[in-house]
């Protein structure tokens, strides 16, 4: 995964691309030409300190939801597309392991033993299933380097549901009870004597992290054939100069979709 971004940065530097990390964007500037209020246009970015940076062309990859009730605060929001029920979310832990499992490899999925219980859990209940799937991915065991000798860098997640009020301190410990319970069960294993330090992520954090709202992590949920045409075109139809890319608008989350987004909006680029 990680070397599709080190490999976009590479070409995109080599064509002359200037990355400025670190650095949020408050607003897209928008200007009206002199043909009035249906001609607008993009004429920059609002960054920290504050600073206006000039752009011909602003391509945003923050969740719409927040392109434009963060950064386009004075335009009209497209609120159908807005408030299209949301994608799920996940609890997910990072776990510095001071063993080894010789019963694991790279990718690890511990299925629900229940299915049916789970997404019942998650899409009805709005809370964590009694028997969650749990996905465990630990990269050393390709990259040695990733953890220090006879250790193991875990990341792992269970699917909730995107935040609407819940409890997410109490979720997240119940959560990694019934996580550690799994692991140990299947994985014959102890695993909580073994973690030697920890991070988590729930809903709100990805939210307050990432910008991602109500920390559904799929943007708008795609629960039927046609969601892919119901997310928000790669270009704004009224803003000239502004497109938008990543898992929140057309054609989808996940990698693959994102980059297609991408290759999406360069076409819409090149005939306009
Ligand atoms: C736990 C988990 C596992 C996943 N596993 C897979 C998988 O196996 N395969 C797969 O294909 N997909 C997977 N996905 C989905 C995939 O990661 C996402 O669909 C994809 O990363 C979305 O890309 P994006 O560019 O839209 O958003 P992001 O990757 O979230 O990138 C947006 C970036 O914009 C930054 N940003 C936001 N606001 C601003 C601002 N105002 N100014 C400057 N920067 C800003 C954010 O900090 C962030 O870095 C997974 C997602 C999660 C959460």
């Amino acid at each position: 995964m990680y070397s599709i971004i080190t490999a976009l940065v590479k070409l995109a530097e080599e064509m002359g691309v200037t990355f400025h990390y670190n650095t949020t964007v408050e607003e897209i500037i928008i200007s009206e030409t002199e043909k009035g209020r249906k001609n607008k246009k993009v004429v920059g970015i609002k960054i920290k300190n504050p600073r206006i940076v000039k752009y011909d062309h602003v391509v945003s990859n923050m969740d719409i939801y927040y392109t434009f009730k963060k950064l386009l605060p004075k335009e009209k929001s497209p609120q159908r597309i807005l408030n299209q029920p949301k994608s799920s979310s996940v609890i997910a832990f990072c776990w510095g392991i001071n063993t080894t499992h010789k019963n694991l490899n790279i990718h690890n999925m511990l299925f629900s033993a229940d299915d049916e219980g789970e997404y019942k859990a998650i899409f009805e209940n709005k809370t964590i299933s009694d028997d969650p799937t749990v996905y465990i991915y630990i990269s050393s065991k390709h990259v040695k380097e990733d953890a220090p000798d006879g250790c193991e860098n875990w990341f792992l997640f269970i699917t909730v549901p995107h935040d609407s009020g819940q409890n997410w301190d109490e979720l997240v410990k119940q959560a990694r009870k019934k996580m550690i319970k799994k692991i140990n069960r299947i994985v014959h294993t102890d695993i909580e004597k073994h973690i030697v330090c920890e991070d988590y992520l729930s809903p709100p954090i990805i939210q307050k992290k990432y910008s991602t709202p109500f920390g559904a992590v799929y943007g708008n949920s795609s629960d039927n054939k046609f969601a892919s045409f119901f997310r928000h075109s790669n270009f704004s139809k009224t803003i000239k100069g502004l497109y938008f890319v990543g898992g929140s608008v057309h054609p989808g989350a996940g990698i693959p979709m994102c980059l297609n987004s991408a290759k999406i909006m360069e076409k819409v680029f090149s005939w306009k």
